[in-house]
């Protein structure tokens, strides 16, 4: 069992009426400092050394800062000065490693302790599994395997470093090259659906958010054929689902609130996101899930998601949805629930 981070304790000397909001300079800060200013916290986007003008143009953020990530350890006090609520995302966890993140003495946004989970290919499916969610299968034996498969390397980010192998000897062939670690999975044919979703302690209720697709190089090239199938994100694409499939939607959310509460407490509090395949008959086979805001809520940036109009009494973008999440939690005595 981890060491948990003791959020009151780190909320000890806080000033809760002039909180800022934190994030790092990349991924999906542009929605989050926005919602952050809209709601009135000052703002602090963290950039990479030399990245910080672009993010200085934007009058939503208070403070831009560079930092060296492989010493932001460094930078945590000064956060603290500022009454700093640090949101994480992709990039915090890519530049500063799941390791150090569990570790940060700084309040949190969400359950952390996710990030372990969700960088150990075998963890994510455990937690999946134990949800009950539907999962592609997972071979262990080549012998037994059913064709096509995905193999997908451990270090492998952003689906760079995963390949597709139609038939066995192609897969003895290509597993032969390999030196780390992999699992080979079931490629489940049919459409990508990314579900993003909000689990609010306020509201007590899991908020169906909003949804994406990933464009991809080169599995989405105009020319497909040319070249090995790739997985690299360049952008995201704005979805809706057949509403006939939004109440699967829903449990399989609710499922994974509930496996989160009781694999990884403290439970998980406001953004996450469930990846899936969609077949043709209509079945839906969660890949991968990510326990912080994913990327591909950008879509709706501004202008807010369609889904976010049956929860509020107007449309709403993640960043304000996790502002508001904040500012009511304060309100409310809640806060703490809301952080590790
Ligand atoms: P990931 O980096 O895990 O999000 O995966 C990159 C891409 O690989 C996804 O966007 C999917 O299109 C595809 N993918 C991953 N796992 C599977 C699977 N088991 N079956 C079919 N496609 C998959």
């Amino acid at each position: 069992m981890r060491e948990i981070i003791d959020v009151e304790r780190l909320l000890r000397n806080y000033d809760l009426d002039r909180i800022s909001i934190a994030t790092i300079a990349s991924h999906s800060a542009l929605q989050i400092l926005r919602g952050a200013h809209e709601y009135g916290f000052r703002t602090i986007g963290i950039a990479r050394p030399g990245h910080g003008w672009f993010y200085r143009q934007f009058r939503f953020i208070d403070e831009v800062w560079e930092a060296d990530f492989a010493n932001f350890e460094s930078i945590v006090p000064k956060l603290l000065e500022r009454n700093a609520i640090l949101i994480p995302h992709g990039s915090y966890v890519e530049y500063v490693g799941w390791r150090r993140a569990i570790k940060m003495e700084i309040p949190t946004f969400g359950n952390r302790y996710l990030l372990e989970w969700e960088a150990d290919q075998r963890l994510k499916m455990k937690l999946l599994e134990y949800a009950g969610i539907p999962t592609p299968k997972v071979f262990n034996d080549t012998n037994y395997a059913k064709y096509p498969v995905i193999v997908k390397l451990y270090g492998a980010k952003g689906g760079r470093g995963y390949f597709i192998a139609k038939d066995r000897e192609e897969l003895t062939r290509r597993l032969n090259d390999l030196k780390d670690d992999y699992i080979i999975q079931e490629y489940v044919i049919g459409v990508p659906a990314y579900y993003h979703y909000f689990n609010s302690y306020v509201y007590n209720r899991l908020e169906v958010f909003g949804m994406d697709i990933r464009y991809e190089s080169n599995v989405d090239t105009r020319i497909p054929g040319l070249a090995e199938p790739t997985f690299t994100v360049v952008g995201n694409i704005p979805m809706v689902l057949r509403e006939s499939l939004l109440p699967t939607v829903q449990k399989y959310g609710e499922q994974f609130v509930k496996a989160v509460s009781e694999l990884v407490p403290p439970g998980i509090a406001g953004p996450f996101s469930l990846e899936s395949i969609i077949t043709d008959d209509m079945r839906i086979v969660v890949f991968e899930f990510s326990g912080r805001i994913v990327a591909g809520t950008n879509v709706y940036m501004g202008v807010g998601s369609q889904y976010s109009v049956l929860y509020f009494d107007r449309p709403m973008d993640m960043g304000e949805r996790i502002a508001h999440e904040i500012r009511e939690g304060i309100k409310s005595g809640k806060l703490t629930k809301l952080l590790t």
